[in-house]
């Protein structure tokens, strides 16, 4: 039987990466997207990555009526992964009303159509910012969550809590938390990748847009933390083995008979330096960077980095692709996008 899985954000940039491997492992992906901030043509080349025409539903996952329509539309949708979300960190503490209405008003859309619907098998996009600055290392999914440090960490916190309390009473209800660690890179072919709006906030765009001339210089914010260089930790995972996690996710919940809500963190348990970043870019490409050390960034966690045993054992998933491979990724898109 055809295996319809309903992506909201199926167009942006982890969304159309699962859209990829979703249809590579036999699902059907009906993408929701409301192109806000996600480019159509990036369906066009999903559709040539994997030769299948891929259904688009253009409309907003707050909207009630119009979500209702496309779960009747595709009737007998297998499950539901939802990426849709705004997710600029800083515009977040700008704009909070925009980012609560926005990320929890979707979620509750889409738990209450699933419900109605009799859809039973949920995928969330979550992130380790629910961890905060972590207390040991590396983090398991049994640490603490720590108070968000923007509305935007809270938001994904929040959409944890509506599903945790939504599946206590919900009989049938299946649900996988997917937390990521920084997700970076780009599909080997160079046709789809990340498309920020504007001066990207993220380490990875704004070192290949400095690369290819359209920033003038990366800052590195902060070399005085308690780390062996001095920056930052973290943990980068490639998006095409993040996608991957989530057709363990849905491989896992579809087998799955009772009722259950599982956290993952997706990560490859390693971690690395915003520097040692840096330097693995210039290794790889050959590319000499414009970059010079700034003062820390308000809000920035000193380290953070997966333990992904969970993830290995429960999903028998496991990142594969190297910080160097991911990197070279994320050049070659940058340069395809000339
Ligand atoms: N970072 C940096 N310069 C930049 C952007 C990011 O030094 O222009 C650092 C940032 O301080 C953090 C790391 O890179 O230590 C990853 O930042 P990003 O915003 O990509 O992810 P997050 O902070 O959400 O983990």
């Amino acid at each position: 039987m055809e295996k319809k899985i309903i992506v909201t954000g199926g167009a942006g940039y982890i969304g159309s990466h699962t859209c990829v491997e979703l249809v590579k492992s036999g699902y059907t992906p009906i993408i929701i997207d409301n192109f806000s901030n996600s480019e159509k043509f990036i369906v066009d080349r999903v559709e040539e990555l994997t030769g299948k025409k891929i259904e688009v539903e253009e409309g907003d996952c707050g909207d009630y009526e119009f979500v209702k329509s496309v779960f009747k539309k595709h009737a007998e949708v297998s499950g539901v992964i939802h990426f849709a979300a705004f997710k600029a960190v800083g515009e977040s503490s700008n704009l909070p009303l925009k980012y609560y209405q926005n990320n929890l008003l979707s979620t509750i859309i889409m738990l209450k159509v699933m419900e109605e619907e009799g859809v039973s098998n949920f995928v969330f996009s979550s992130s380790c910012t629910v961890y905060g600055e972590p207390d040991q290392l590396p983090v398991t999914e049994d640490s603490p969550t720590k108070p968000a440090e923007s509305p935007y960490g809270r938001t994904k916190q929040m959409c944890e809590n509506i599903v945790t309390d939504f599946s206590k009473v919900t009989k049938g209800f299946k649900g996988i938390f997917l937390r990521y660690f920084n997700p970076i890179g780009a599909h080997p072919s160079s046709r789809i990748g990340e498309l920020p709006i504007g001066a990207p906030n993220n380490l990875v765009p704004y070192i290949t847009q400095t690369a290819a001339g359209i920033r003038e210089k990366l800052t590195i914010f902060g070399n005085d933390y308690d780390t062996p260089d001095g920056t930052c930790i973290r943990d980068y995972i490639h998006v095409v083995d993040l996608a991957k996690a989530h057709i363990a996710a849905l491989d896992y919940l579809l087998a799955e008979k009772e009722d259950c809500l599982e956290v993952f963190n997706v990560g490859t348990g390693n971690g690395n330096s915003v520097q040692e970043v840096v330097d693995t870019f210039q290794e790889v490409t050959g590319v000499k960077l414009n970059y010079e050390i700034g003062p820390r960034r308000a809000g920035d966690v000193e380290k953070v980095y997966s333990d992904a045993t969970k993830v290995e054992n429960g999903l028998k998933w496991k990142a594969d692709i190297s910080l160097a491979e991911s990197l070279k990724d994320s050049w070659n898109w940058q340069q395809s996008l000339k």
